[in-house]
């Protein structure tokens, strides 16, 4: 699975907001690595610069100073939607009306087709669903609706997951989906009192990076609107549901550990599930050791739980960028190579409990655990910390088709035979949810086939829509 995207929006008179936003993509790097993008406004005019790549790589020191203004948005992008090329790079800027608007876009839409036949607009492989609404909002303000009236006429109509920043003259809006599929957050920069600014992020740690005070999570459906005089707060759009429906796998995988959500900070979530996969069965081993990133806080969880000691057994190459992610099967299973060493002197003769956070097609986990037992281990146990995943994601996360999806297709003790270890056991989902400290304001489709929102394609008798 890869991570959607991540998005920066702040409104801050007098400050250098382009070298804050870059600040602030960095710390959301992790949410996409193929291109990144930002748009500022000076007073007179938007300015663009995006290309494909990390966010070090798009923006020198000089682009960053041609980026005056005091009003800027950002993102990071993964594509889910659209191609991957320059073109679906985002902010996406549309000129309309007096002036224009930037776009960006966390999430993925699931009716685009609908909406683009009722435009009469054709949508291609290289219109992504961030440029269909970019251009279904410039036509509206094009008649004379001012961007806001556009965005409540356009969003009522769309279906499935966004949260967004837009950029217009003298204005920075965000909004949140009405089922609150993908997170943002608002903070403040400067003193409670006199505020220098305001800022919106997909993760809170976007905001301590410049120095900005977290002040709360958007509410499913808010818009939140920053000018320099302020910001201010309506709800555009109806919420789904009395519950939001924040992706689970934020907390399991995709967001930063130091990230708060719901009030949870990740990492802490992190090491529950890890405690409460202990208490599930028990088992004799030497070492408990997780799969970096986001398999160690389970891991260390797992292991004060268990009472088997902690350590580590894998060291991960931080600087494998996009280039070496490749669809090819054979590929992947060396891009693990790649990607993760074994340390061969905590694992040798070892009997090894090894916490992963998830298996998708199985390809990636079976490297995995050749590579533990060509290093010695003795055994190989294995430890997801989310339940078997089932279903596709419509909403934002790349995953492949449930033909290709390893649990989907068969049971426990086939994954087990087929990944080639010792033992396979997964978090239940009760306990998942107990982890998170959070009862029924997740979505969890991908793991139960209970689809909150439209889902683009028929799912069968087992895939519901909640
Ligand atoms: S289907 Fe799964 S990955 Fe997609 S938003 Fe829901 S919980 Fe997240």
């Amino acid at each position: 699975m890869k991570e959607a995207c991540g998005v920066v929006g702040i409104v801050a008179p007098g400050r250098d907001v382009s070298h804050l936003c870059y600040d602030a993509l960095y710390a959301l790097q992790h949410r996409g690595q193929e291109s990144a993008g930002m748009a500022t406004y000076n007073d007179h005019q938007i300015t663009v610069v995006k290309d494909n790549g990390l966010v070090s790589h798009v923006f020198a020191e000089t682009t960053l100073r041609a980026l005056a203004g005091s009003l800027v948005i950002g993102h990071t992008r993964y594509s889910t939607s659209g191609s991957a090329n320059w073109t679906a790079a985002q902010p996406v800027y549309r000129s309309a009306g007096t002036s224009g608007f930037a776009i960006a876009h966390n999430g993925n839409l699931t009716n685009t087709t609908a909406l683009a036949d009722a435009a009469g607009i054709q949508f291609t492989s290289m219109l992504s669903d961030s440029d269909l609404v970019a251009e279904l909002l410039a036509r509206q303000v094009e008649t004379g609706t001012t961007l806001t009236e556009a965005l409540l006429k356009v969003l009522t109509n769309v279906e499935g997951a966004f949260s967004m920043v837009i950029l217009e003259a003298g204005e920075v809006h965000a909004i949140r989906d009405p089922f609150g599929f993908r997170p943002l957050c608002l903070g403040r920069l400067g003193p409670a009192g006199a505020p220098e600014g305001w800022m919106i992020a997909s993760e809170s740690p976007a905001l301590d990076v410049v120095g900005a005070t977290f002040i709360r999570e958007l509410n499913p459906g808010e818009m939140v609107t920053i000018t320099k005089d302020g910001m201010s707060s309506v709800q555009l759009l109806e919420p789904a549901g009395a519950k939001q429906k924040l992706c689970i796998f934020e907390f399991v995988y995709f967001a930063r550990p130091d990230t708060y959500l719901m009030g949870h900070q990740v990492h802490t979530t992190r090491r529950r599930m890890g405690e409460l996969l202990a208490a599930q069965s028990k088992i004799d081993a030497d070492i408990v050791m997780g799969v970096p990133d986001s398999g160690i806080p389970a891991a260390e969880g797992y292991a004060k739980a268990s009472g088997i000691p902690f350590g580590y057994g894998l060291v991960k190459n931080r600087y494998i960028g996009r280039t070496f992610i490749s669809p090819d099967q054979d590929k992947r299973a060396a891009s693990v190579r790649r990607k993760l060493n074994p340390l061969r002197e905590n694992i040798e003769g070892q009997r090894l409990v090894v916490v992963d956070d998830s298996i998708v097609r199985g390809t990636t986990t079976r490297a995995l655990v050749k590579m533990l037992r060509d290093a010695g281990a003795s055994e190989v146990h294995l430890r997801i910390s989310s339940p078997p995943f089932m279903w596709p994601c419509y909403y934002g996360i790349d995953t492949p088709t449930r033909e290709d999806l390893l649990a989907a297709n068969h049971s426990v003790e086939e994954m087990n035979e087929f990944i080639g270890s010792d033992s396979l056991e997964f978090i239940t989902l009760e306990n998942l949810r107990s982890a998170i400290a959070l009862d029924g304001e997740c979505c969890d489709a991908c793991l139960t086939g209970r689809y909150p929102a439209p889902t683009p394609v028929v799912l069968g008798v087992a895939g519901r829509r909640w």
